[in-house]
């Protein structure tokens, strides 16, 4: 079940698995970008862990609020704002607990609309949202076919993961990657693995 205490776990999860996948977002960021990405979420999930551990949020709005808050000041770079987004927009939505599939649905398709409006963004062009939008829809369909949770994340995170591999042969349009153009072409984007990572840890955390 979807309650308060699975998302903390959740959150303080993320914190362990961007330090242990710093290197490897870092490198794939390095090939597209500035070598920046692995750094920027060990930093900011840190520091999430540590506000989280301070000030213990009452109900899952809440600690979305810390979680963006927190991401903003602290991640430089524009997965910082656009994670911060995401986590803003979906909060709000997230008030009754447990959570159903159907709810975390609505909630992460605000986030997701709150990333493509600040990104100016949409799917095909090599960023996050390649793995948000697929997962998204899985979420979607699971919730509709009535589903229990812990199923619907985990088909989440796998169609997170296919759409994060189809971001190898995409022509980046958006981000720094966007400047190298054709040279793009043949790298896996950081932020959609980033993106896979979070939503594999939230079936792992709910399972
Ligand atoms: P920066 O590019 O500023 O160094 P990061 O390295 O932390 O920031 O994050 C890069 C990731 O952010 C990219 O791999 C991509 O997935 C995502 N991203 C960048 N710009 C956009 C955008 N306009 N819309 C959606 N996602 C974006
Ligand atoms: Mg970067």
């Amino acid at each position: 079940m979807l309650t308060l205490g699975i998302f903390v776990k959740w959150v303080n999860m993320l914190a362990v698995v961007y330090d242990a996948n710093k290197n490897y977002l870092t490198e794939l960021d390095s090939a597209i970008g500035d070598a920046d990405h692995g750094i920027n979420l060990a930093r900011g999930f840190g520091a999430v862990k540590e506000a989280v551990a301070k000030a213990p949020p009452a109900d899952i709005p809440a600690l979305f609020k810390t979680v963006s808050m927190t991401l903003i000041k602290t991640v430089g770079g524009a997965s910082g704002p656009l994670y911060g987004t995401l986590f803003m927009k979906s909060g709000p939505l997230l008030k009754e607990s447990p959570v159903t599939p159907a709810a975390l649905a609505a909630a992460f398709e605000a986030g997701v609309a709150g990333i493509k409006a600040m990104g100016k963004s949409t799917t095909g062009e090599k960023t996050m949202l390649d793995a948000w939008v697929p997962a998204l829809e899985v979420m979607k369909a699971e919730a509709a076919a009535g589903s229990n949770a812990n199923l619907a994340l985990i088909k989440a995170a796998s169609a997170a993961k296919e759409g994060m591999e189809k971001t190898i042969p995409m022509l980046a349009t958006k981000g720094r990657a966007s400047y190298l153009g054709e040279r793009s072409v043949g790298h896996q984007d950081p932020g959609a693995t980033s993106t896979m990572l979070m939503l594999k840890t939230l079936a792992e955390a709910a399972g």
